[in-house]
């Protein structure tokens, strides 16, 4: 058997791996990475890039309608499925071959198969042919990822149901789709396949659609999803799902105490995820963990010595930047140093259309919290920008405490949400305050100005609302 002796093993080269493999690289130590399927893990293969790749070709189909707006007319649109799927893809390969040379570059040993502990210091590696090989590490970092989890619901398991990992493998654009879950992945899903005009069903067994956002953005973003022809169904739970006579897939669900029937071509699940660790041998070491994840202190410790974890396979935010916030602390733990994440401001990105982007606390949260707060808003459509982009829906609203001003939350619904948020988060991450935010010089016209004018409408200060707006 093969073996190989670094000072950190990292299993998993999703964001979380990849990352901290630099990271501890960076820190002069000698690392190997074990992976057992492609490098870039379920964001670059089969999550964050797959998906906003096809949210992209929507939007281009969307744009070419809106063109009009301008005097521009185009042929309607044809799809090439075949192609939209292919160029997906060359993104994702373009993006692990990325992966690949970094790994090279940063002098990190890559080791294909998949990794199991089998001893404190100890990680044995099986290809999926060929020799084991055995990796002894001074440091075990896991960041073995999640994987899609099926609910509990009679005859979800039956052919014909999708993960997220399926349908971005799929060669036809279906009909129909009813997806469970609208969450971020659901509505991002549903938003793809609208615009490529299937007709699209989310159901969502909470009140509101990206049930953890503040409610103003969830109505806003139902509202949108409903005009773009999706049907949205809320406080409805799947009781079954079954084949239907003539095809496809029948759900019951419950809604209002009743139950209804819906029949769509294609069954997706648009949530649920559980951690990629109950075959990583956790048990022989004596590693605590439930069905959420690996337990870890704030030093990303497992209750083993020498060994940590991060990512998706400890819970908490499932989010690509997480994981590498949180690969790059390890890394700097596990090579001697003290380093934390700040989670009080992680952006929570959703990439539909329109965008939702968060950070912070939502309005009803702060005031569970015990603030009392003061809330500013400012709509798109007194933006100049959004304007010249014909893209006037949606807002930014701020959520800051009463006293001492300091900005708790920041929600956006709009155009470019995504890309507007880091300055919401730059801002709290320095304790921010209202008066900081309005005080800040935003060039002009863009679509940040938003950002400041929604400060500054927190205190009655608006510049472009009237002020009867100003709620
Ligand atoms: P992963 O990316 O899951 O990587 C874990 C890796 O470990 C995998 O490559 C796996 O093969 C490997 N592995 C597991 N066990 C072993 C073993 N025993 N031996 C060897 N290798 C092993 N997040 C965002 O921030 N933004 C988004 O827009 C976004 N969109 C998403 C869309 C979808 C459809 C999905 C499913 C997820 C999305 N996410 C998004 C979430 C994001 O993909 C994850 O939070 C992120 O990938 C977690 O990174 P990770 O490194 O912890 O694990």
């Amino acid at each position: 058997m093969a073996s190989v002796s670094c000072d950190v093993a990292v299993i998993g080269s999703g964001p979380g791996g990849y990352v901290c493999a630099i990271r501890a690289s960076q820190l002069g130590a000698r690392v190997a990475i074990i992976e057992k399927d492609e490098l870039g893990g379920t964001c670059l293969n089969r999550g964050c890039i797959p998906t906003k790749a096809l949210l992209q070709a929507v939007e281009l189909i969307d744009l070419q309608s809106r063109a009009q707006l301008y005097g521009i007319k185009y042929e309607a649109p044809k799809i090439d499925f075949k192609k939209m799927m292919a160029r997906k893809e060359a993104v994702v390969k373009t993006l692990r071959s990325g992966v690949a040379s970094l790994m090279k570059s940063n002098s990190i040993e890559v080791i294909k198969g998949t990794g199991v502990l089998k001893a404190p210091h100890e990680v044995r590696v099986s290809p999926a042919s060929g020799e084991e090989v055995t990796v002894r590490a001074k440091k075990i970092i896991v960041a073995s990822g999640s994987v899609p989890a099926m609910p509990p619901i009679p005859g979800i398991e039956a052919k014909g149901t999708m993960t997220s990992d399926d349908v971005l493998n799929i060669d036809f654009i279906p009909a129909s789709i009813a997806i469970i879950g609208a969450g971020a992945l659901g509505v991002e899903f549903g938003v793809i396949f609208a615009g490529l005009g299937s007709k699209v069903t989310l159901i969502e067994m909470l009140p509101q659609v990206i049930p953890t956002e503040d409610a103003d953005l969830s109505a806003h973003l139902s509202a949108a999803l409903k005009k773009q022809g999706l049907t949205v169904l809320t406080s409805a739970q799947v009781r079954r799902v079954e084949d239907a006579p003539k095809g496809g897939k029948a759900l019951t669900i419950a809604k209002n105490g009743a139950e209804e029937k819906i029949e769509a071509e294609m069954v997706l699940l648009g949530a649920g995820r559980k951690p990629a660790i109950f075959d990583l041998g956790l048990d022989n070491l004596g590693a605590n963990y439930d069905k959420k994840g690996i337990s870890v202190n704030s030093r990303f410790e497992t209750s083993v010595p020498d060994i940590y974890a991060i990512g998706d396979a400890i819970g908490g935010y499932l989010l690509a930047h997480v994981a590498q916030h949180e690969g790059m602390a390890a890394a700097e733990n596990a090579l001697g140093n003290n380093s934390s994440v700040n989670y009080s401001t992680v952006p929570r990105c959703i990439y539909t259309s329109p965008e939702v982007a968060a950070v912070g606390l939502t309005e009803r949260e702060a005031i569970e919290q015990g603030y009392k707060v003061k809330v500013g808003k400012f709509n798109f459509a007194a933006n100049g920008k959004a304007l010249i982009m014909g893209e006037r829906e949606g807002f930014v609203k701020i959520v800051a405490d009463e006293t001492l001003e300091e900005i708790l939350g920041v929600h956006i619904v709009g155009p470019r949400a995504t890309e507007l948020l880091p300055q919401a988060v730059v801002a709290m991450s320095m304790e921010a305050t209202l008066e900081e935010l309005s005080t800040t010089m935003f060039p002009h016209p863009t679509l940040s100005e938003s950002v400041m004018e929604s400060a500054l409408s927190a205190n009655g200060r608006a510049i472009h609302m009237p002020p009867r707006s100003l709620k």
